[in-house]
């Protein structure tokens, strides 16, 4: 099969099956050979690694991939896909394509079947789930090390900054909870068919075998972050006493802040990771 990483060879393919794009699934296919290779260069992905490719489209990035990997496990939720690239994956006997939504996947049952060995994620993903995606390979019990996407510029943006942005939120804290992130690529939308109308960023997320600050309940940990941010205008201590299966009160919240030598009128949106944690752990120990 020749190359699919150009404007040529895409489209004769997308011709020959008959193949619409389907906007709802986000379908915008890589179309530009030093990006494909950028990125897995980027993911390190060696003769020893299996990788998780999200949603491989036509087969364009899992062609680059079954040719650096061990082996390749590519989870496409459009059957429409499953014909072309039954026939684009027909000379690798590395890749198998599942055809489900990776919202669904069970993890635990992919992580079995490679023997428990961790997985390298890549993916170009589809724009209108990143965040659920991300946050579903993290939650998830499976072994991974690295997970190495194309997403929306901002959201590689929220990713990896810190307080006292306007980026800064509970996705930002999320990732850097679980990975070192780092940006890869900018990719104009040239390198895609058909163009998206955002700008794009390759962004590699190194899991940490242990997360950087000590939470002793992470459930908790989550569910503080995300309170504080739905109320961002709102001071912490009110924010949390007013999210509704906390259980926790707003002389609590004082309390803490307080014991940490902050101001009781400081906001969630300046608090770092670090002071996450604390809170969350000094809350559990005042419930108690
Ligand atoms: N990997 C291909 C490439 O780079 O050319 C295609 C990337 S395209 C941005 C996103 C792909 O994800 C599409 O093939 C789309 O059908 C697939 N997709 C969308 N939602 C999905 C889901 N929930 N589960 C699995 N795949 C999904």
């Amino acid at each position: 099969m020749a190359d699919l990483g150009n404007f040529t060879n895409t489209s004769e393919i997308l011709r020959k099956y008959q193949f619409r794009m389907q906007k709802k699934y986000g379908q915008n296919f890589l179309i530009d050979a030093n990006i494909l290779n950028k990125i897995v260069e980027a993911a390190q992905v060696t003769k020893e690694d299996s990788v998780l490719e999200i949603g491989p489209g036509i087969g364009t990035m899992t062609q680059y991939l079954a040719e650096a990997a061990k082996r390749v496990t590519a989870v496409e939720i459009d059957r429409g896909l499953i014909p072309i690239l039954e026939d684009t994956m027909s000379s690798y006997d590395n890749v198998t394509i599942l055809c489900e939504d990776i919202l669904k996947t069970d993890f635990s049952a992919l992580a079995k079947e490679n023997g428990g060995c961790p997985f390298k994620v890549v993916a170009n993903l589809p724009y209108y789930i990143t965040t659920p995606i991300i946050m579903a390979l993290f939650e998830s019990r499976m072994p991974l090390t690295s997970i190495t996407v194309m997403v929306q510029s901002e959201v590689a943006e929220r990713m990896q900054t810190g307080p006292g942005t306007k980026d800064y939120g509970a996705l930002s804290l999320a990732v850097q909870y679980y990975a070192k992130p780092e940006i890869v690529a900018r990719v104009p939308a040239s390198c895609f068919l058909p163009r998206p109308n955002v700008d794009s960023t390759v962004v590699r997320l190194t899991r940490y075998e242990k997360p950087p600050v000590a939470a002793q309940d992470e459930a908790f940990l989550f569910a503080l972050i995300r309170a504080s941010f739905n109320q961002r205008r709102k001071t912490l201590a009110n924010g949390l006493a007013n999210a509704g299966g906390l259980g926790v009160t707003r002389k609590q919240v004082e309390t803490v802040l307080e014991k940490m030598g902050l101001p009781l009128t400081v906001r969630g949106e300046t608090f770092t990771l670090e002071q996450f944690a604390v809170l969350s752990n000094f809350l559990l120990q005042t419930g108690n």
